[in-house]
């Protein structure tokens, strides 16, 4: 019998879900939220009829609402097929650099309990990484989980694939190796990405209330500066410091992963 409880998560059960999962289950529908907070209380409504099995908040925490053999509200006709993680935040936003993990945490946990092929597919007739509008009308026509989030099934499975050693631990470290240049003034996305992974680093990832936290708006400014040298001179026995210049380069792109890879193994 394969586990029916994702051991990452919360159990939190809600009402809105019936009858089984046609097993083997074909692999993992990310969705997007489009909000913030944990959906308990929305899934376990039975009025707005819809749920998923799990959910991944902006911080990294994970809630489990469906047994993993029942069926979850959250893509119509590919509800049988297809195990459903909702995750925090809007379509026009990317992935907070934990959410990409623990996305591939989940896959991972699901190639070995599954045996999810470590694939990423368009097609309802696929396996792997899907996304919810491939399905189309028969899955309620949506464009879920959107272009950003989509694009990002290629990391979330190399972080899967690097976890159950199958990709060597230097592919986890792709993504940031191939990051640009990023240093003090620059605009653009990307900074977006390193404050994220820098409240994680130094444990301000709580949207609200914490006065060191990194508000992630994509400026790179004298806080973010002056965090990104802390990063540098951050010196442990794992992480030893490297150049401290204040400049987001390769070496230091590599620490980020390096620590956030490591910080967070699920085993
Ligand atoms: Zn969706």
């Amino acid at each position: 019998m394969a586990a029916t409880r994702y051991p990452g998560a919360v159990w939190r059960p809600v009402r809105n879900w019936r009858g089984s999962m046609i097993q083997p289950t074909r692999g993992l529908i990310p969705h997007v939220q489009q909000g913030n907070g944990s959906l308990y209380g929305w899934f376990n409504n039975s009025s707005s009829q819809v749920s998923s099995h799990l959910w991944v908040s902006r911080s990294g925490l994970v809630e489990q609402y469906v047994e993993l053999d029942r069926r979850a509200w959250a893509q119509a006709d590919g509800n049988p097929y297809w195990i459903s993680v909702e995750t925090e935040g809007y379509a026009h936003e990317d992935y907070t650099p934990i959410q990409v993990q623990r996305l591939g945490e989940i896959f991972a946990w699901g190639m070995g309990e599954f045996g999810w092929r470590g694939e990423i597919t368009d097609s309802v007739q696929g396996f792997g990484i899907g996304t919810h509008r491939m399905g189309g009308a028969a899955w309620g026509g949506h464009s879920c989980p959107g272009d950003i989030r989509a694009n990002r099934r290629r990391d979330v499975l190399t972080t899967a694939l690097a976890l159950r050693g199958e990709g060597g631990s230097a592919q986890a470290q792709l993504r940031y190796q191939h990051m640009p240049v990023l240093r003090f003034g620059d605009r653009r996305p990307e900074v977006v990405e390193l404050q994220n992974a820098l409240n994680i680093i130094f444990g301000h990832e709580a949207p609200t209330g914490d006065p060191w936290r990194l508000v992630p708006d994509g400026v790179f400014g004298e806080a973010t500066r002056a965090r990104v040298g802390s990063l540098q001179r951050l010196n442990s026995p794992w992480y030893p410091p490297i150049t401290v210049d204040g400049v987001v380069g390769r070496e230091t792109w590599l620490k980020i992963g390096h620590i956030l890879t490591g910080m967070n193994r699920w085993v």
